[in-house]
C-alpha cells in the first residue's frame, strides 16, 4: 500500500492557561492518503480547529508523531517546518486572513515572494494565473476592504495555490459567507481536488459532504470516522441522500 500524505499517532494537544487545563485534541490517531479530499466536522469547541492547525504545521502538538509523505517529522524544528509549510501547504481561513495594506497581487505573491527560484517576472505570471483561475485578475490592484467577503475569500484561494501545494488546509472557509458566494469557493476547491490536491476541510457546512472522500467528526477532542459517528453526529445522518 502507498504511503499515506499524513499520518497522525496518537497526538494529543493540551492548552494550559494559569488556571484551566484544555484537552483540545484527544489521542488523535489519522492517516490520509495523497488526493483525498478530507472533512472534518462536528460541534464547535471540538477541537477541529486545533487538530487542523497541527496538520498545517501552523502549532505544535504537546505529544504524539506526525509524518508528513513518509517522513517523521514530528521533532522538526521551527524553520524546517516553515519551509515545509510554505512549499507543500496552502491555507484558506473562515476571516480570509488577507493583510489591508496590500494589494490583492502582494497578498496572493506573499508565499514565494522569497522563494529564491521565481524571479519578479515568475512571481507575476504565477499571481496573474492564480488570479485567473479564482476569476479575480480584474481586481489584481484593489485592496481587500475594497472587495466583498466572497471575492475576498477567492483571493485567499489564489494565494493559497499559488505555490502548488500538496495539500490544501480550509478552516470554515464557507463560514462568513452567503450561500451562493459558499458555493462558489467549494467549486474552486473540488477543482484543486480534481487537479491531484489533497483537500482538508474543517467546516460546519454539509455541502462539503458530496465533495469529501473521507468524513470524520471530532467531538470533545476525539476523532470519529464517520462510519461510525452516523448516530452520534446528526449532519451525517441528513445528508444520506446525497451520499449513498
Ligand atoms: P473547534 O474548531 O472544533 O471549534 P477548537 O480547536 O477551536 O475547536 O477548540 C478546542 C478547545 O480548545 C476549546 O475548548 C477551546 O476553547 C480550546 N482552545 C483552542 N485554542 C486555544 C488556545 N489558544 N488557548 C487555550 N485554549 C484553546
Amino acid at each position: 500500500m502507498a504511503t499515506p500524505l499524513i499520518e497522525l499517532e496518537n497526538i494529543h494537544k493540551i492548552y494550559r492557561t494559569e488556571d484551566v487545563e484544555t484537552l483540545a485534541v484527544n489521542n488523535v490517531s489519522m492517516k490520509v492518503n495523497s488526493g483525498e479530499y478530507l472533512l472534518i466536522t462536528g460541534p464547535s469547541g471540538g477541537g477541529k480547529s486545533t487538530l487542523l492547525s497541527i496538520m498545517g504545521l501552523l502549532e505544535g502538538a504537546s505529544s504524539g508523531r506526525y509524518s508528513l509523505a513518509g517522513q517523521d517529522i514530528t521533532s522538526h524544528g521551527r524553520s524546517k517546518l516553515a519551509e515545509i509549510r510554505n512549499r507543500e501547504l496552502g491555507f484558506v481561513f473562515q476571516a480570509f486572513n488577507l493583510i489591508d495594506d496590500y494589494t490583492v497581487f502582494d497578498n496572493v505573491a506573499l508565499p514565494i515572494r522569497y522563494r529564491k527560484e521565481f524571479t519578479k517576472k515568475e512571481i507575476k505570471k504565477r499571481v496573474e494565473k492564480a488570479l485567473e483561475e479564482v476569476d479575480m485578475l480584474h481586481r489584481i490592484k484593489h485592496h481587500p476592504s475594497q472587495l466583498s467577503g466572497g471575492q475576498q475569500q477567492r483571493v485567499a484561494i489564489a494565494r493559497a495555490i499559488i505555490g502548488a501545494p500538496k495539500i490544501i488546509y480550509a478552516d470554515e472557509p464557507t463560514g462568513n459567507l452567503d450561500s451562493r458566494n459558499a458555493a462558489t469557493i467549494m467549486t474552486l476547491l473540488k477543482e484543486q481536488h480534481s487537479a491531484g490536491v489533497t483537500v482538508c476541510v474543517v467546516s460546519h457546512d454539509d455541502r462539503h459532504l458530496v465533495d469529501a472522500t473521507q468524513r470524520y467528526a471530532m467531538l470533545d477532542g476525539s476523532l470519529q470516522h464517520s462510519s461510525t459517528v452516523d448516530s452520534v453526529v446528526s449532519p451525517f445522518k441528513e445528508n444520506h441522500a446525497v451520499m449513498d
